[in-house]
Formats: structure tokens, sequence, C-alpha cells
């Protein structure tokens, strides 16, 4: 954050970084429109698209108030394949991106990366560093393997890696989806490993209007977990498992459950004491564009009972009861994925929190740190309730 307030991140202002970004991504995106469409080939994942945006503007990019910057993308044909493959037409990528302002997410994590989401909820844009944007590009080919063999999960989904260059800067970014809707009141938010080593939110974190709070906050605040009817959670433990199994083999770690609790209970407490209006004048957002993105579409859940998911009342949210038996809808994925192993053990923490969750088998670290995620999340934070009868997001009515 520089004098006036702003963030900055690597000397650069966060206005002129949103404009880099937007006239970026409209250029590339609506040159690529001029592409013939075709299969993906392997050397699509190698190019880099590199364009060059004087403030005077030029003959091919418009004249604007920032600095000189170049803009590149990567993989622009692979790009352009995986976000059809999730349903995402290029007019939508581009009115989502570049036509609405871009929202500067307050609560970041500790790395320093600024985040930003599009104003239809839509998208998360975050800086990366070199290691990481290099790591995606690596990748990319394996990964949308997994993809396009099963496009349900709850890993994230990445729609570009771009890099804006401006003042002998390079800032990378990645665009993905965006897990938590700020149109959904999220009561409870969790950043979720399976460690326990200082997995504590600070009493600093505490103070925000919603914090995020880690593994020990969640046993400590929620013992029981999070009861799911029994086909709900068996779908997620097949995702989760499956998932696990995907980042184990790229020997990727420190990844985490992004967690969002919105409870219909206390939602409904909430409104009577404000005495406001009834459920039907509430906001209601556009419909998603993109396919297979909200939790309950990435656990496979209607797939699974061979029915269209009922998204109307939940938003995509996964029906679930806490403890108290409140009503509760869960909007979950996987974030945070573009550390390997390779460069991650020059990482004094998380070395330390290896060695003090007792891992010290230095090869086994992927699948060690993929076995504890998977064994928390399965049995500790989502367990399965014999009580609740299946389908609860019809329950009422
Ligand atoms: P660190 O490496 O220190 O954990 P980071 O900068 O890599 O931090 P992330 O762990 O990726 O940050 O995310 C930080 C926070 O940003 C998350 O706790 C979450 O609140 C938000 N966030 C990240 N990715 C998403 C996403 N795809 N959808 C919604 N919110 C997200
Ligand atoms: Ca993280
Ligand atoms: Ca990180």
């Amino acid at each position: 954050v520089d004098a006036s307030g702003e963030t900055t991140y690597k000397k650069t202002t966060s206005s002129t970084l949103k404009g880099a970004i937007q006239l970026g991504i409209g250029y590339t995106v609506g040159n690529l429109s001029s592409k013939p469409e075709r299969d993906v080939l392997m050397q699509d994942f190698y190019v880099v698209e590199s364009i060059f945006f004087p403030s005077e503007g030029s003959n091919l990019t418009p004249a604007h108030h920032f600095q000189d910057f170049r803009f590149k993308t990567y993989a622009p044909v692979a790009f352009r394949y995986f976000r059809e493959l999730f349903g995402i037409r290029p007019d939508d990528y581009l009115y989502s991106l570049c036509n609405e302002p871009l929202i500067e997410l307050s609560n970041p994590g500790a790395s320093g990366s600024v985040f930003y989401v599009t104003s239809d909820d839509e998208f998360i844009i975050k800086t990366v560093m070199h290691k990481e944007a290099e790591f995606l590009q690596k990748l990319l080919p394996g990964y949308y393997m997994n993809l396009n063999q099963n496009p349900r999960t709850l890993l994230p989904k990445f729609y570009g890696l771009y890099c804006v260059q401006s003042g002998g800067k390079n800032i990378r970014v990645v665009v993905m989806n965006n897990v938590l809707p700020r149109v959904v009141k999220m009561h409870l938010k969790f950043d979720l490993k399976g460690s326990t080593y200082k997995r504590r939110a600070s009493k600093k974190e505490k103070e925000k209007s919603l914090p995020t709070y880690k593994d020990l906050d969640f046993m400590q605040d929620m013992p029981e977990g999070l009861l799911l009817d029994s086909d709900t959670f068996g779908a997620l433990v097949k995702t989760l498992q499956r998932d696990c199994l995907v980042l184990e083999s790229f020997k990727i770690m420190d990844y985490s459950l992004l967690l969002g609790v919105h409870n219909i209970d206390q939602q409904e407490r909430e409104r009577q004491a404000e005495g406001a209006q009834s459920k039907a004048d509430e906001k209601r957002p556009v419909a998603q564009k993109a396919l297979y993105s909200t939790a309950m579409e990435s656990i496979q859940g209607g797939a699974a009972r061979g029915e269209a998911i009922e998204t109307d009342d939940t938003m995509g949210g996964i029906p679930a009861v806490n403890g108290r038996g409140e009503r509760l809808l869960l909007h979950i994925g996987i974030i945070d994925i573009l550390q390997s192993y390779r460069f991650i053990k020059k990482l004094e923490h998380t070395w330390k929190a290896l060695v003090h969750d007792g891992d010290t088998v230095s090869v086994h670290r992927p699948s060690f740190y993929a076995e504890r995620f998977f064994k928390f999340m399965s049995s500790t934070v989502f367990r399965k309730s014999s009580s609740l009868k299946s389908s609860p997001s019809k329950k009422g009515r």
C-alpha cells in the first residue's frame, strides 16, 4: 500500500495494473477471434504472444493514461480451448474482464499477491511469482489432459496466463474461477490444509469483518464438522480423492481447500431481526456462465443421482448441516496449487512445518501432503450423516 492508500505491486499501482490487464486482455481476445478454431497442438502450449501498448496509442492499440507497457499472453490458443471446455464464450470472457470494473479483494494471502474479482463474480485474477507462472506453463499440457477427461473437479480452472511488463518490471497474472461468489453472504470462511503447524488465524485476522480461519480454528469451533447426506458426502470424497491424486502426480504441495459457509438459518434470523423484506426482493445475480463451476457441479452431485442439479435456491452451494443442526450451503474449491515440491523445498516455513508434522522422508512429501489433506477433509471437516435424507436442497419446499 502506498502513501495515497492505494495498493501497489512491484511499484505499479493497482489502478495501472487493472487498466493494463483490461487493455491487454481486450486486445488478445479480440486478436484470437480472427484466428480459426482448431485442435490444440503441443506447440500451442509454448507460444507467447507479445504486444506493445505505448501511451500515445499505435495502429494496433488504443491510447491510454498509463505508462507504456508490454502485454504478453501465454499459450493463447490452448487457453482459448480450455475456456471453451468450460463453456465460456469469448464475448462473455471479454465482457466480464474488460467492460466492468475489477474489484480488489481486501483479504488476500500472506504471499503479497494482489487479487481482483470481476464485477459479475465469475473470475479471479491473481498476481503470481515468476516461478509459479513458469510452473503453470509446464503444468498445462498434463493438467488439461486431466480436466479434459474430467471437468468435474475442485481443482482451480485456469482461464488465462498473462504478463504486464512496465517500468522494467514483470507482473504475471492468472485468471481463474471464483470459488466464493460475493453475492452469497458467507458467514464463515476457512483456508484448510490438514496441517496443525501454525494453522490458526492471527488475532489481527480475527478482527476483520470476515476473517479467514484455519485448521485449528475449525477443529476448535466446529468439533462436529460439517454433516452431509450420504450421496453428497460420497460424491465430495470421491472428487477430493481424485483431485489429490492429480496434485500428487504433479508433486504439488501447500494447496488449500477454500471453504465458504453460508448459514441459511442464521441468515433468516438476521433478516427477521432487521425486519427486512421477503426473500423475493433479494438481489439475484445473472446466470453463471462457466460450466462445472459451482461447488455442487464440481462434485458431480447431480450427475451422481442422474438428475439436473437444482441450483436456483442454493446458488450452487453444497447443502450441509452444522453441529447445532443449522442448515448450511458450502462453497468450496482447492486453491493455490502453483507450488511444486522442487520449488517449495527452499521455503523455510514449509520445511519446518513438514518436519513438525512428522514427515522427514523428502521423496514422499507430495504424497504425504496429499494423504494428510484428504484424510483431514474426509474425516474431520466433512462427515456423513445417517440422519440426513439425500437431496436436502429440496427440503422444506
Ligand atoms: P499464501 O501463499 O501466503 O497462502 P497466496 O497469495 O498464494 O498466499 P492464496 O492462498 O492463493 O494466496 O489465496 C489467499 C486468499 O485469497 C484465500 O484465502 C481466499 O480468500 C482468496 N482466494 C484465492 N483464490 C481464490 C478463488 N479462486 N476464489 C475465491 N477466493 C480466492
Ligand atoms: Ca495459500
Ligand atoms: Ca501461495
